[in-house]
């Protein structure tokens, strides 16, 4: 069967809809959350249930045509051209269960929803920072979070994951069922079937407490090597961020920050007040304000601000193995150079912690890697558009020699592929799963290299 026949003979079938090529509403509909990524699929489906998908995937293998689930885009890569794009928002079970520290989540549901469901309780969700990004696109790309030293990442903490395999299956499979699905989908994506619901652990956080410190860019070098230090004896229960912003003079921004450079610190630690800890951090520089007390995610999330509206940028992501002065100084300098002004900021996470010794086997992984980074080239009205591409390929040219060997598939930037998150041997593991759960090639190949 043709494309266009498959896809007018499934739209007539959905019982949600399916927006084709030059329908009402198609080019909203084929967006994803980064603007600045143009996808082309051939349609876009948004099933309204379990016999919705069976519906597209019996169409897809029919008519030769790839499904590409994509519950909000964060992810996009652009490579979709002629696949049928499947959006998720109907999954949206969410059952959480304190008394036994699991939650159950549909493929449609966002990290903000399970956050609020937690707040008030002494447990935390493996969350990224955004509230808006999908808790299966962020766990099966490994997804790294404030609790990632103290519980790993967002991949390690998934129990179980109910999959509607390409044969048209739907069940739930663990570690003792089919382990060499669940490793696969521990952060290379659905390479084996599409996940309806995810099985998580929540992250024992009995008392939170955070800190944020902010100090002037002049005092960066000494600050991030303050950081640095902090690492070596910080406990798993304290996880770290530091940031160098140089804002840019844009009316959508807040007055506090607009046209600003500073560098901030912040840390949440799961068991309590680690004030101490943060004394040579707090030597490094002159505190120009400092927070500290109980905190929750959703505190964080609402002093944080991310952006919950599609928004377009660019960016560099890289997991760092080494972090020593030289190129501390080295990095501070770059972005302080008046050309690197499109780089809005360098964010750094600490690793280590429990990410060295992942609870449950996966392709996601950052147990190799001691710093993650992502340097972000914003595209909003005011923000300096020219010449982000060299800033962007200035960082990550100083940044090349200290790369970890691997880096974890949420943190990969549009282009790059699922070899720099695993080795040789890793991909041709997933290129067989993948061949033993879907030979025909009906689920769309996402980052695995071509
Ligand atoms: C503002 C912002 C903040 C972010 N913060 C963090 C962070 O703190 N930590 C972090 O690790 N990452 C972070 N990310 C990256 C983000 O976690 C990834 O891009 C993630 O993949 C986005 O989830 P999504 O739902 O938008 O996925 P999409 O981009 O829509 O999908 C990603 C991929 O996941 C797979 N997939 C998703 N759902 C299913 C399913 N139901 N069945 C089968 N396969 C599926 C597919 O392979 C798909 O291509 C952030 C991104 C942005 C834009």
């Amino acid at each position: 069967m043709t494309l266009l026949a498959a896809l007018d003979a499934l739209a007539r079938e959905l019982d949600g809809p399916l927006l084709r090529v030059g329908d009402v509403g198609f080019d909203a509909a084929r967006r994803p959350w980064n603007l600045a990524i143009e996808q082309r699929p051939a349609a876009v489906a948004t099933p309204a249930g379990l016999d919705d998908l069976r519906r597209i995937l019996a169409a897809a293998r029919e008519s030769g045509t790839p499904i590409a689930v994509q519950p909000s885009g964060h992810g996009a890569s652009g490579d979709l051209v002629g696949s049928v794009i499947v959006r998720t928002a109907a999954f949206d079970r969410l059952e959480v269960d304190l008394a036994s520290g699991v939650v159950v989540v549909g493929s449609g549901v966002r990290w903000g929803a399970v956050v609020d469901a937690l707040e008030g309780t002494a447990w935390a969700a493996p969350a990224g920072t955004s509230p808006v990004v999908s808790v299966a696109g962020y766990t099966l790309g490994g997804g790294h979070s404030w609790f990632s030293r103290t519980a790993g990442l967002g991949s390690d903490n998934l129990r179980a994951a109910w999959v509607l395999r390409p044969d048209g299956t739907h069940e739930r499979i663990d570690d003792e069922s089919d382990a060499e699905a669940m490793w696969a989908l521990r952060g290379a994506g659905g390479v084996v079937g599409i996940v309806t619901a995810l099985e998580i652990d929540l992250v024992p956080a009995p008392a939170q407490w955070g800190a944020s410190l902010t100090f002037a860019m002049t005092d960066a070098a000494s600050v991030i090597r303050a950081v640095r230090d902090l690492s070596a004896a910080a406990p798993s229960t304290l996880n770290v961020f530091t940031s160098s912003n140089r804002m840019p003079d844009a009316p959508m921004l807040p007055e506090e920050i607009r046209g600003r450079s500073f560098v901030t610190v912040r840390a949440l630690s799961t068991d309590g007040a680690a004030d101490a800890l943060l004394d040579g951090v707090r030597a490094a520089g002159a505190v120009q304000r400092e927070i500290t007390g109980p905190t929750s995610p959703a505190a964080i999330a609402a002093a944080l601000g991310e952006p919950t509206e599609p928004t377009a940028g660019r960016g560099a992501s890289l997991a760092l193995d080494t972090f020593d002065d030289a190129l501390i100084d080295a990095l501070v300098a770059f972005h302080q150079a008046p050309e690197q002004s499109p780089i809005m900021s360098i964010d750094l996470r600490m690793l280590g912690g429990a990410l060295d010794a992942p609870r449950r086997p996966g392709f996601a992984s950052l147990a190799s890697a001691s710093w993650l980074l992502h340097a972000l080239v914003p595209n909003f009205p005011g923000a300096p558009s020219e010449p982000g591409d060299a800033s962007i390929a200035g960082i990550l040219a100083l940044l090349a020699p200290a790369a970890a060997e691997q880096s974890v598939p949420t943190f990969l930037d549009p282009g790059q592929t699922l070899e720099r998150c695993g080795t040789a041997a890793d991909i041709d593991r997933l290129r067989a799963v993948r061949a033993s759960a879907d030979p025909d090639g009906v689920l769309h190949e996402g980052r695995l290299p071509r």
